[in-house]
């Protein structure tokens, strides 16, 4: 189906005083490309710093300087076009759009126009009950960003850092295809995943590698679409989904007051959660675009781009789909694993050669469970994914039982070392010896003789003895032998 006739979810409507209403959202995603330099010139890409420590003449615009297109950004530009299963297109040219800013020391950026070097590509956002929804991309085209304004370090001065001016911008547009504001986060999300999978954008919003302009509208559900505001800058994805939220309900309101939305550029105040005029569209600037005379237009040649997509790795829904099929997982199990390729690497060693669901269920309940306990990611794990098969494959064998694993699990996460070692050397081992544990079961039997009357009338009971059992036996009896030879000796 056409994406853009996509009607909303009922559950994602909004009741009006005058009846439902549907929230349509496209997205202009500016992602810092990941590279060492910046994109016309040598100078440092790198986050942070003294300011005006990573600016070279070219940056600072000084009179005279020509940009050269660095090769590595183009290629990082196309990788993600790649990423996108998108049109690369073989001639895009750069052209000048013209502004005054004071932090944007040439009068002008240099972005991409009519002719961006990506063109219509598609992602695929999966939605919490399951459901997976087509957006459309429209284009992604190469830019600069510009520096940065600083208001707050003296009374009566601002002053100007140009760290990031010149560093190389991605702004990937999409189609008004996202109708909720957790559509439009699953968006940004995955966008995001794929960016990191490819390794051309870290897609860290606190340091502004990635923000949004949010573009919202209203409409009656399947109807016209409305009149749209965009949302400048957006810079987490809480907030993204806030600021939809509330801009929604702000054009339903004055919609249904019989009002009309004016097409305007908004502020989201993240102290407030409310979105704010900036300029409307008679204020809008004409930018006077034209190719940029310094830059030949960008030629790719055919060979250069196959054999980038040659080096593209395994992307997330691809490497999902494989999970499914080749570990036996469920959708859900496999999605979160796909989530970043350093934990879809970490369970694919544990699972290789072992049991996928075991495996996988180790990765996620105890090892991630535990990571986010304590902050930390697979990258500092302490427990290695040879150590997690280590304890998959002493379970897979009966050594020890899913209980004692739990607390082998802490003493390697603690102390470290082999499992089976581990195990060996404190005596960890099951009970499968039937002797021993007809021994404690006898025992228990003989003492609790009101108990034995009990659980003729009520079999629930046995799981009384046998959390018995296990206490004397300190856990490691085998919990299927328990279970038999309780029920052989009283009679169940
Ligand atoms: P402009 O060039 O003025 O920014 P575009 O047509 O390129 O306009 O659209 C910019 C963004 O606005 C795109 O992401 C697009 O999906 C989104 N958009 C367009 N129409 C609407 C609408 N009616 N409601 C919400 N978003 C929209
Ligand atoms: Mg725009």
């Amino acid at each position: 189906m056409d994406s853009a006739k996509r009607i909303a979810d009922k559950k994602d409507w909004i009741k009006g005083a005058s009846g439902d209403w549907e929230v349509i959202i496209g997205l202009e995603v500016h992602a810092q490309v990941l590279s060492k330099a910046k994109l016309f010139s040598g100078a440092s890409a790198e986050f942070g710093g003294e300011p005006n420590d990573h600016v070279s003449t070219v940056d600072a615009a000084m009179p005279g300087m020509l940009p050269v297109i660095n090769r590595f950004c183009v290629e990082q530009a196309v990788r993600t076009g790649l990423g996108l299963k998108a049109q690369i297109n073989n001639y895009s040219v750069f052209d000048r759009k013209n502004y005054f800013y004071p932090d944007l020391p040439q009068g002008y950026q240099i972005s991409q126009y009519k002719q961006p070097v990506v063109g219509e590509g598609q992602v695929l956002i999966d939605l919490d009950d399951g459901k997976t929804v087509t957006v459309g991309i429209e284009r992604l085209h190469l830019e600069q960003d510009a520096g940065k304004s600083l208001h707050d370090q003296h009374p009566n001065m601002s002053f100007v850092d140009l760290n990031r001016s010149g560093c190389a911008l991605m702004e990937i547009v999409s189609r008004p295809d996202m109708r909720s504001a957790d559509e439009a986060k699953a968006y940004v999300t995955k966008l995001r995943q794929i960016m990191r999978y490819l390794g051309t954008c870290d897609g860290n919003m606190e340091q502004g590698s990635m923000r949004a302009d949010v573009n919202v509208s209203v409409r009656r559900p399947g109807g016209e679409f409305g009149t749209r505001c965009e949302i400048k800058n957006v810079n987490s994805i809480r907030f993204m989904g806030q600021a939809i939220e509330y801009e929604a309900r702000r054009q339903i309101g004055i919609l249904e007051d019989g009002g009309a939305i004016d097409q305007e550029t908004r502020l989201f105040d993240a102290r407030k959660g409310e979105t704010r005029s900036m300029r409307s569209k008679e204020e809008a600037h004409d930018y006077r675009y034209f190719p940029d005379p310094d830059l030949l237009p960008l030629e790719l040649e055919q060979g250069w781009v196959d054999s980038i997509k040659q080096t593209l790795p395994e992307l997330p829904d691809e490497k999902r789909a494989r999970f499914v099929s080749d570990y036996g997982l469920s959708a859900y199990d496999a999605t979160v694993l796909v989530s970043e390729r350093a934990s879809a690497d970490f369970f694919e060693n544990v699972a290789k050669g072992r049991d996928g669901k075991l495996a996988a269920n180790w990765v996620i309940n105890e090892l991630f469970g535990r990571l986010n306990k304590e902050g930390k990611s697979v990258e500092t794990s302490p427990v290695s994914a040879a150590q997690i098969g280590g304890i998959v494959d002493l379970i897979s064998a009966g050594t020890i039982s899913g209980k004692i694993a739990k607390d082998l699990f802490e003493i390697i996460w603690t102390e470290g070392g082999n499992p089976a070692e581990v195990v060996e050397k404190r005596g960890l081992k099951q009970v499968t010896d039937t002797g021993a544990i007809e021994k404690a079961v006898d025992e228990i039997i003989a003492s609790n003789p009101d108990k034995v009357e009990a659980v003729k009338a009520k079999p629930n009971m046995l799981g009384w003895f046998v959390g018995q059992v296990m206490k004397t036996t300190g856990g490691k009896a085998n919990p299927q032998a328990v279970n038999d030879i309780l029920k052989a000796k009283l009679g169940l």
